[in-house]
């Protein structure tokens, strides 16, 4: 198939997570134990699903951009850079090179819109944006001037070994519903996205958005909520996962 984005006939090997994030959870978790909360685990390989078929090298780095900002905001969680107030019930991260938080909201975006166009995920998870794909592509290659209400908040554990375990979440994304409002939710590495999916504008979605308060620190951190490991939904998932048997069994 062409690339989804401007039909050149010769695509690339495009990924629907950034591989950088499933390298990175393989070394934190010592090589051999990577803690992949995806549809279908067992058919995941370490770098993270990918698909041919869906983009040209041009247009997936063009997306690239956002992938990389995302990866370098990731790879400050759980360092200095980062303070987590429980009592505000909020964490910061601060990034000297300045946050751009467009960029995040932009990364959500595309990660979902990747996992509905990309068969082989849409196979496996059964996500798909729907008759919104279009108005999506049109925002992360930013032939509109729209970006998307996304959330991002922070998975703590309530023990070191869960808080540890939320560092190596890697998931696609799911279809949820918040006050019937439909959004994309997936894990990257202790942070949980969330990404409005519908047009219907919602004032206190886009009060919580990441482009909103995720800003109001400065334009050098990066904030949100905490959200705790032990509350997931998707708990059960998450502790089959080869990373906690690994850890349960030691
Ligand atoms: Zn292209």
């Amino acid at each position: 198939m062409p690339c989804l984005s401007c039909g050149n006939t010769t695509t690339c090997k495009a990924h629907i997570q950034p591989a950088a994030i499933g390298k990175d959870i393989t070394k934190r978790s010592g090589g051999k134990t990577p803690s992949l909360l995806a549809p279908n685990q067992h058919r995941i390989q370490v770098g993270g699903l990918f698909d041919d078929n869906i983009l040209c090298s041009k247009c997936d780095g063009k997306l690239g951009v956002f992938d990389d900002h995302a990866i370098a905001i990731s790879r400050l969680l759980g360092t200095l850079h980062e303070v987590i107030d429980h009592r505000a019930n909020r964490f910061t991260i601060t990034y000297s090179d300045r946050v751009n938080h467009q960029q995040l909201a932009l990364f959500g975006a595309a990660v979902a819109w990747r996992a509905s166009v990309s068969k082989i995920c849409r196979d496996l998870s059964g996500f798909t944006l729907g008759k919104n794909e279009a108005w999506f592509r049109d925002m992360i290659f930013r032939r509109n001037n729209e970006i998307p209400t996304v959330l991002i908040a922070r998975i703590v554990g309530g023990n070191p070994i869960s808080h540890e375990a939320a560092m190596t979440m890697l998931s696609y994304p799911v279809k949820i519903k918040i006050r019937g409002i439909s959004l994309a939710r997936f894990y990257v590495r202790g942070m949980m996205f969330l990404i409005q999916t519908t047009r219907n504008a919602d004032a206190s979605l886009l009060a919580d958005a990441v482009t909103t308060f995720g800003g109001g620190a400065g334009l050098n951190c990066l904030t949100g909520s905490l959200m705790p490991f032990e509350k997931l939904g998707d708990l059960p998932q998450v502790e089959k996962s080869k990373y906690i048997q690994h850890v349960l069994s030691s």
